[in-house]
């Protein structure tokens, strides 16, 4: 069995495939399928956007997809980046880009005004491109004063689980999953692509 992940963010797709680990399910991403169009990320919610994108991708290759739409919500910013946490310092912003803006919008803000939390919203779309199972998790922390570590992508580095004392960026892959809200999203999921994916054989 073939799943695609819905993404062209190739970190955050390392980090899904690396995550999922199904025996007997082979994952891919959209990087095997020359000519497919990106899906417009105009919801107004992650739900939306992810929903969007694993049935758009999926019409678009008759395959099964599962799309992430995930992003950093931060308290003191009434919710901002939110849905526009690629975006945040323009259309073309890469994560360094995003994340000295995000540094300057806290310019002079205290650490208890600095909470946040990432949001992850998981769709899974058949080859029809018809939603099959969904599922949400989201994760706790703080926005630190500079950036702190060089691993994982977006705003890892500013993003502290304030009971580790370590950004997400300096605690690495393995930790992350345990405690992202992708991880957590996943986990959810994971027993839906088991039973559809892995059903034993019979006798
Ligand atoms: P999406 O492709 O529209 O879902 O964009 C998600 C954006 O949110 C990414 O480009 C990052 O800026 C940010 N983001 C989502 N998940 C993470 C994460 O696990 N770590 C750091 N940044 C993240």
């Amino acid at each position: 069995m073939v799943l695609v992940l819905g993404t062209f963010n190739r970190k955050k797709g390392e980090e899904l495939a690396g995550l999922l680990e199904l025996p007997g399910i082979q994952v891919v991403t959209l990087a095997n399928f020359p000519g497919v169009t990106p899906v417009e990320e105009d919801g107004s919610s992650f739900a939306e956007n992810a929903r969007k994108k694993a049935a758009g991708y999926a019409r678009q290759i008759s395959q099964w997809v599962l799309a992430d739409d995930s992003g950093l919500v931060v308290d003191v910013l009434g919710g901002r980046p939110g849905v526009e946490s690629a975006r945040y310092a323009g259309p073309e912003a890469d994560d360094a880009a995003n994340r000295r803006k995000l540094l300057a919008e806290l310019a002079g803000r205290p650490l208890e005004q600095r909470t946040a939390r990432f949001e992850c919203h998981l769709a899974l779309a058949d080859p029809r491109g018809v939603i099959q199972a969904e599922a949400h998790g989201q994760c706790r922390g703080r926005i630190t004063f500079a950036e702190r570590g060089e691993k994982g992508f977006g705003y890892d580095p500013l993003f502290e689980i304030v009971e580790y004392h370590r950004t997400f960026g300096e605690l690495g892959p393995v930790a992350k999953g345990r405690l992202s809200h992708r991880g957590r999203a996943l986990e959810q999921i994971r027993p839906i692509l088991q039973q559809l994916f892995q059903t034993p054989p019979h006798g």
